[in-house]
């Protein structure tokens, strides 16, 4: 999944897991799962989240190599905010080369600016088992707590309006170059992520 932070990539990412019966796969979610259990990945990774920026390459692209040579990834898997640098799409190509597969589709959500900062502030997170809410576009059953799992929703440190924009600036400058990347390997969709989220979810049923 392909999009500026706050587009819809976790949302959609959990559906067309849920549909195909193959796992979901999130970075940000292993970071903030290694923050919380308090590990070295997760303080290295704090320092960078909580400023907006990326987590260096370095660290990132070896933990993601190691998560989809698990089990669970042998009959595929979705990939929601990896990769999020040209370094980190480059070695996922030749890792997957390597062993005669590809990235069958990059799937770019495309949100215009103005409407993310909107989203980012009714965003809330469940810290234990990842799902997003919303509050006015997906609100949970019952106020603050996740439907999947019971615990408290949260929000993101990351979420607040001047770590938004520094997120914003840095999805231009480097996540951005991925959309061209992926049409020149013949593998990018594009959908329109200002739709609800069941008419992108179906449109993204469709391009696959
Ligand atoms: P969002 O869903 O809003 O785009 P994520 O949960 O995917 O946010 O990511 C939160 C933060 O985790 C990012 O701002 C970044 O600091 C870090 N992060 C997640 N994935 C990557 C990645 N592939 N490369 C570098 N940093 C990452
Ligand atoms: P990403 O993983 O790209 O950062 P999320 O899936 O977490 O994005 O969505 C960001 C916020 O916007 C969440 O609060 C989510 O509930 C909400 N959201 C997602 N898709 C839509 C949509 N199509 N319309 C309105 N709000 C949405
Ligand atoms: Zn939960």
């Amino acid at each position: 999944m392909l999009g500026a932070p706050g587009a819809g990539k976790g949302t959609q990412a959990q559906r067309i897991a849920e549909a195909c019966g193959i796992p979901h796969i999130s970075t940000g979610d292993i970071f903030r799962a290694n923050i919380k259990a308090g590990t070295e990945l997760g303080k290295k990774a704090k320092e960078y989240m909580d400023r907006g920026a990326l987590v260096p390459d370095e660290v990132t692209i070896g933990m993601l190599l190691d998560r989809i040579h698990e089990k669970d990834c042998e009959k595929g898997y979705i990939l929601d905010g990896f990769p999020r640098t040209i370094p980190q799409a480059e070695n996922l190509t030749k890792a997957l080369a390597e062993e005669g597969t590809r990235v069958d589709a990059a799937i770019d959500i495309e949100v215009p600016d103005e409407n993310i900062v909107k989203r980012m502030g009714g965003r809330r997170a469940c810290p234990k088992c990842g799902a997003t809410y919303h509050v006015q576009f997906n609100p949970p059953k019952k106020e603050g707590i996740c439907d999947v799992c019971g615990s408290s929703l949260v929000v993101r440190e990351d979420d607040r309006p001047e770590t938004v924009k520094k997120r914003l600036s840095v999805y231009h400058e480097q996540t951005e170059p991925l959309i061209a990347y992926y049409r020149k390997a013949g593998v990018l969709k594009t959908v329109d992520g200002t739709k609800d989220m069941d008419q992108v979810f179906e449109d993204i049923q469709a391009l696959l």
